[in-house]
This record gives C-alpha cells, structure tokens and sequence, in this order.
C-alpha cells in the first residue's frame, strides 16, 4: 500500500466542517476590513524566496522544496505567502492604480522541518497584507483584525507579543551590541548560530536549540536601540493597542524566522500547543517591496497558522452544530419513484436529503438514517401513495405526523425549517 509522505497528511470529512468554518469566519471579517481576496501560485522562481526570506534563515538554508524543472530553472513550493503576494502586486502594478491595496491569500505552504505535533511539511496559511501606508495605526489595525477574527472564534488562552525591530538607521547599532555581547560566548551557541553571528546576529534570537535560547535571555533589548520615529511609531501602535482593548507584552526577543522584517513584529501565542505555540505572526516589511523590484512602497502583514488553529478550536469546542437534514425511507419501486423525484426538490429548497436508492427494508433504510443521523425521516410506501399522506418522524422527539402529498416538498419544509447557523453567530467583543 503507498502511503501518505512522511509530514504531509489528510484533512478529514470528520475536520473539514471546522476548516470551513474558520475560512468562513476569516473571509468575512477581511473583507469588512477592506481586503480582497488574491490566489496565487504554489510554485515560484527560487530566486523569490532567496531574496526576500534572506540568505542566512532556517527557512531558506534548509527548509525549502527546491527542484530544476526540465529548462533547468530553479522553482520551490512556497514556504510562505508574502513573497508572492508582493511579487504580484509588483508584476501587476497594483500600486499604480492605487498604491494603498489591501490583500489575503489562504492556502497550502510547503517547509521541509522535522516532522512532530503542530509542524508539518504542508500546512496551511491565512495571509493578510497592507500595501502602502506608513501609518502605525496600519500595523495596529491589522494586530485589531488578528485578535479579533480569534475573539471571534471564541480562542481562550492566547497572549499577543508585539516588537520592533527598528530600521535601517537605527538596527545596525543594535547589531554592534549583540556582536559584542556574543563576541566572548562561542561555545554556547549551535553550528548556524556561529556562522549567523557575523552576518546576522538577530536570526539567533528565532534559533530553537535550548542552549542558544538561554544564551540569549541575556542579550540587549533592541528596545533600548531605536532611533525616534522608530520609537515613536512603536509608541502609537502601543497606545492604538490599549486604546482597544487589546492585550498585549512587549517581547525585544522576537524577531520572526524571515529577514525582512522592518519596526513592527508581533505574534500570537496559545499555550495549549505545547511547544509550537505560536498560531499567528506578521509585522512591518518597509523595504521588501522595493528589494524585489517594485516601487518604494511599505508594506505590513499577518500570517495565521490553520492546523495549529484548528487543533486549539478542536480542543476547545464541542464541534459545530450540525444542519438538519432529511432522509426519506420510500418502499416499493412506486414510491422509490416518486421519492427520488422529492429528493431532487428538497435539495433545491437548499435541504440535505437522502434516500436509499436500494430499496431495502423499512428497518434497514431507518438503520441507515440513523447512521447518518438524519433529523427527519419521511416513510412513504404503496399504503401511504394510495392514502395521498405520507409519515414525517422527528429523529429526536420520535414524534411522527402525517403529511399530505400534495405540495409535499413545501409542506415538509415549512414544518422542519433547517438551522445552519455556525457555532456562533454572535460577535463577542
Ligand atoms: P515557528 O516559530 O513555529 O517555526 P514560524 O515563525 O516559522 O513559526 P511563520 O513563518 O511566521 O512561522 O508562519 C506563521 C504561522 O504559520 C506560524 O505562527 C505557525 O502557526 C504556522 N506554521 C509555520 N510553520 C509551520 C509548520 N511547519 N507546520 C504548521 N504550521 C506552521
Ligand atoms: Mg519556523
């Protein structure tokens, strides 16, 4: 038997409702922000990934799924959106209609990692990003949008950690100081942390080897670093936080695993993951847009982690309320007949129906609604036709009624009304 590749996995009938339900819930609240929704490819030029993600990150040191198509180019399978949603907003000059553009993708990310409980090799991201506005109140709206698709979602247990990483300006001062302050701690470091100290010294603050993370519960706060506007634009995003209503720590540690990050970093973190906690993280990329060839335009954006979001809603709701829907047990070619005939119109009146094309036994085909726990079964055979009613039973009351076949469908419809609501409709602020 040919199995699933190690990493990668199904996404259950069982789980897929759930899924819908958080693409549902994100979809909406994105669009009243103002996004719309851009679909773009799997699959890019490597040299994408190289230049933006940064030389010296896990991601494109060793994590990406690169290959040389048959014309010996370079492609990988993307290992995060921002990338390609840049490089479209660029190849379609999306800046020149209005330079402010607001844009989500979701879909599957590909990372070669080791395997283990919230890391896969495929796994799925919302994406969210703004084009165009220096505005810190652009970098705090979309942290707003972020705690509240999760309020939304009813998450418990979840922190904000907000930064800034600073500029152009004042980041290389800070650099000085943690080469410094690494200068004399070789051996407490890994292999690529050595080799980034050079180069790189904030990618070891995202290293995950415990010794490096204990080494750096020392390091300088870049905090202490930046230059005004940097700390003035950290200041209002702050204060357009608390102005909100939204918790949040300060964290100087987080850097995010990708180099382009400029000011603002933020993500969010749920406990009850264990040790891949964080579901969500974005920041600021001032200069990206112009690194790949467009127009000096900035640039902030989220990326929500799905399966990790998932496994937290899981854990943490009863599952969604299932539709209602009908099955109808008709026997005898008569009313298998007429019954198929019914089916097709309830399912136009936008009602889950079924029936037992096999015509078995009444006790068979009531065993079969019942393990597709059907809500309503309507019993219809010779007797019924020749008397013009049929038997409606309420799968939870046991209640039977009598229905008349004239204008059945309708009937039927006003009496069992199908809830589909989600798990909850009301917005909790
Ligand atoms: P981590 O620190 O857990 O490796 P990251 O900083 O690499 O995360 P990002 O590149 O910022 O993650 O992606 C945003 C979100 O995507 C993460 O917060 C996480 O929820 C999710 N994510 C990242 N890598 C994986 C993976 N291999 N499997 C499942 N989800 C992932
Ligand atoms: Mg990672």
């Amino acid at each position: 038997m040919i199995k699933l590749v190690r990493g990668f996995k199904d996404i259950l009938p069982t789980e897929t409702a759930l899924w819908q339900y958080v693409e549902a819930t994100v979809r909406e609240l994105l669009e009243d922000f103002g996004f719309a929704e851009l679909r773009i490819p799997i699959l890019e030029k490597t040299e994408l990934f190289a230049r933006s993600i940064g030389a010296g990150t896990d991601i494109v040191e060793k994590e990406m799924y690169t290959f040389t198509d048959r014309k010996g180019d370079s492609l990988t399978l993307r290992p995060e959106a921002t990338a390609s949603v840049v490089r479209a907003y660029i190849e379609h000059k999306f800046y020149a209609k209005d330079p402010v553009c607001k844009l989500y993708t979701i879909g599957p990310m590909f990372r070669r990692e080791r395997p283990q409980k919230g890391r896969y090799r495929q796994f799925y991201q919302i994406n969210a990003e703004v084009f165009g506005l220096h505005d810190p109140r652009a970098d705090a709206e979309l942290i707003l949008l972020l705690m509240k698709f999760m309020n939304r979602l009813d998450l418990s247990g979840i922190v904000l950690h907000i930064n800034s990483l600073g500029c152009h300006k004042c980041r290389p001062h800070f650099k000085d100081d943690l080469k410094t302050f690494l200068a004399n701690r070789s051996e407490q470091l890994c292999s690529d942390c050595l080799r980034r100290r050079d180069e790189n010294p904030l990618r070891i603050f995202d290293c995950k080897v415990p010794t490096c993370k204990e080494t750096m519960t020392d390091a300088p706060s870049i905090l202490d670093r930046l230059c005004s506007k940097c700390r003035s634009h950290f200041n209002t995003v702050q204060d357009v936080l608390k102005m909100s209503h939204i918790p949040y720590e300060t964290n100087h540690r987080l850097v995010r695993g990708l180099d382009y990050y400029t000011r603002t970093t933020f993500e969010v973190l749920a406990g009850a993951l264990g040790a891949q906690d964080a579901v969500a993280g974005g920041g600021r990329y001032d200069g990206l847009v112009k690194a790949l060839g467009g127009p000096d335009q900035p640039g902030v954006g989220f990326a929500i982690g799905v399966d990790r979001l998932i496994e937290l809603l899981a854990g943490q709701v009863q599952g969604l309320e299932k539709r209602s829907h009908l099955f109808i047990a008709a026997l005898g070619v008569r009313a298998q007949d007429r019954a198929f005939q019914w089916v097709q119109d309830f399912r136009m009146q936008r009602f889950r129906t079924e029936m037992d094309l096999e015509d078995r036994s009444l006790k068979s085909q009531m065993r079969r609604a019942d393990k597709l726990e059907a809500s309503y079964v309507l019993i219809v055979g010779d007797r019924e036709l020749d008397e013009g009613a049929a038997v409606l039973r309420n799968m939870t009351t046991k209640e039977q009624e009598r229905v008349p076949l004239r204008g059945l469908v309708g009937f039927v419809v006003s009496r069992i009304k199908p809830t589909t609501t989600g798990r909850n409709n009301e917005d909790r602020r």
